[in-house]
Parts: structure tokens; C-alpha cells; sequence
């Protein structure tokens, strides 16, 4: 998500420890000591203005969530949305997905979140998908025996490039859905580009497991 750049938006972020974690790295391994508790760790990847994420918290007090995004400016929106509430259990990161194995352990994540990611079309730049064969060998990695990847998206090519990554690479697929919003998901939580891009076409969603 390209929002305008906003002036001082890493300043701005900083200046709410409560939610904002500056130094991401220094936790590997140690998320459950940040969070006080044991309980399960769940990621978004590429959370933009972070509305799933704090819906998400709000909903299962018992699941800490840690919604990551590559932009400041884009992350400091998200900040904006909880700052005024207490959610004990959300913080945000500012990170590339390239970087997950040097922020989490092995197996110190539970689920992972991947909503409408760019889809990056050209070939030349498929390596920059976020389901393309080097992002779910660490996903794998992070991920507990028995973890899990919920994506959602529009883009009908990522979804079917997604389908064939994810089992080409030794995942087990379920739950797959070619028209989210027909299928009627009661639990379907809304992400900003969902509203935006639900109007246009379906919504695609699969869930992927490392194993059975
Ligand atoms: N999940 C949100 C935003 C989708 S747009 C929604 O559904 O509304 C994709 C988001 O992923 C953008 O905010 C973009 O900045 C972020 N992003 C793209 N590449 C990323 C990467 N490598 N690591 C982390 N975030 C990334």
C-alpha cells in the first residue's frame, strides 16, 4: 500500500511504545516474555491500516497478534486506529517479510495472516510474492508443528500461483473458498482492501497447514 509519505511517520511511531516495537529483532525467541503469557502468537504480513488485525485482537483476548508492514507511513496509520483503545494484545512491527526468521524462533509462531498482498504480476517479479517458494520455507521454519497460513485476496492469478507454491512445496490446503463472500463466512473479518476490492469481483481465501 503506497499511502503519501507522511513527515516523521518513524518518529511518530516511536513515540508510542505501548504499541510500537522499535527494535523487533531484539525479541527472537522471546515474544511470550514481551506478552507476559504463553499465549499463542499470531502474525499478519503486510497488515496496511492494520483494521483485521485490531478486530482480530479485540475478538480473542487469548491470542497475541503482531501485525508487521514494510512502510512507516502506512504502519502509523494502523497506529492511529488502536492508539486510544488498550489491547494488551496487539503490537505492531515495522519490517520486511524478507526479514521473518530474524525476528522469530523456530516454531514461535502459530498463524500466519497474509491479506490481499500485492500481487506483483510480471515474472520477472515473482520472487517478491509473498507465497513464492523462499517466503514459505521461513513461514515453515517460524511456524509450530502444527501451524497455519490464512490468505485472502481478489487477484485471481496470485491465488492460483499461491495454490501451486503452497503444494508444490509439501503444505496441505483446506477450507479453499473461489467466492468468500457467496460462501457466507458469519466469522469474516474485513480487511480495507476487502471492502474496497469485495465490490468488484470474489474474494479468494485458502488455508494452508505444514502438515495433517
Ligand atoms: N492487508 C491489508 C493491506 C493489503 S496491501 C488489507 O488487506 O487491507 C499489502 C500490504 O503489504 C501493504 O500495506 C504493503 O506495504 C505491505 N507489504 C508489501 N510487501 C511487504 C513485505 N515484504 N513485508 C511487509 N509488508 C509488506
Amino acid at each position: 500500500m503506497r499511502l503519501r509519505k507522511v513527515k516523521n511517520a518513524l518518529d511518530k511511531l516511536k513515540d508510542n511504545p505501548q504499541y510500537f516495537i522499535d527494535s523487533p529483532l531484539a525479541y527472537k525467541g522471546k515474544w511470550s516474555s514481551l506478552f507476559q503469557n504463553q499465549n499463542p502468537i499470531h502474525i499478519e504480513i503486510g497488515c496496511g491500516k492494520g483494521s483485521f488485525i485490531k478486530e482480530l485482537a479485540n475478538r480473542n483476548p487469548s491470542i497475541n497478534y503482531l501485525a508487521i508492514e514494510k512502510y512507516d507511513s502506512v504502519l502509523l496509520r494502523a497506529l492511529e486506529k488502536v492508539e486510544t483503545e488498550q489491547l494488551d494484545n496487539l503490537r505492531l512491527i515495522l519490517l520486511d517479510a524478507t526479514l521473518l526468521e530474524e525476528c522469530f524462533e523456530v516454531g514461535e509462531i502459530s498463524r500466519i495472516y497474509i491479506n490481499f498482498s500485492d500481487p506483483w504480476p510480471k515474472y520477472a517479479h515473482r520472487k517478491r510474492r509473498l507465497t513464492y517458494a523462499s517466503f514459505l520455507e521461513s513461514y515453515k521454519r517460524i511456524l509450530t508443528e502444527a501451524g497455519e497460513i490464512f490468505q485472502k485476496t481478489d487477484n485471481r492469478k496470485l491465488f492460483e500461483f499461491s495454490l501451486e507454491s503452497f503444494s508444490q512445496n509439501g503444505w496441505v490446503l483446506s477450507n479453499i473458498s473461489l467466492d468468500l463472500h457467496k460462501d457466507d463466512d458469519e466469522e469474516n473479518i474485513m480487511t480495507e482492501f476487502e471492502e474496497k476490492w469485495s465490490k468488484l469481483g470474489p474474494i479468494y481465501r485458502l488455508e494452508a497447514r505444514k502438515s495433517r
